[in-house]
């Protein structure tokens, strides 16, 4: 199991993977950070205008925002 894979950009590779393709990941990654933030804002006042709410489902989304911004 030592073959050397090069991936699609042709950089050398022990580990399927090389410096682009980790670039690639990072901007899928918050592309889908960016979506579901987005969404969760949405949910987060839905019901309220421009305005945070306080039903259940407002208060899950802003709970999720803030635990998103805890890292
Ligand atoms: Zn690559």
């Amino acid at each position: 199991m030592s073959e050397h894979i090069k991936c699609r950009h042709g950089a050398y590779l022990d580990m399927q993977r090389c410096c682009y393709c980790d670039q690639e990941r990072i901007e899928e990654l918050e592309a889908e950070n960016k979506a579901l933030r987005e969404a969760l804002e949405v949910l987060a006042k839905l019901g309220n205008g421009d305005h945070y709410g306080n039903s259940d489902g407002n208060r899950i989304a802003q709970k999720a925002l803030l635990e998103a911004d805890d890292e």
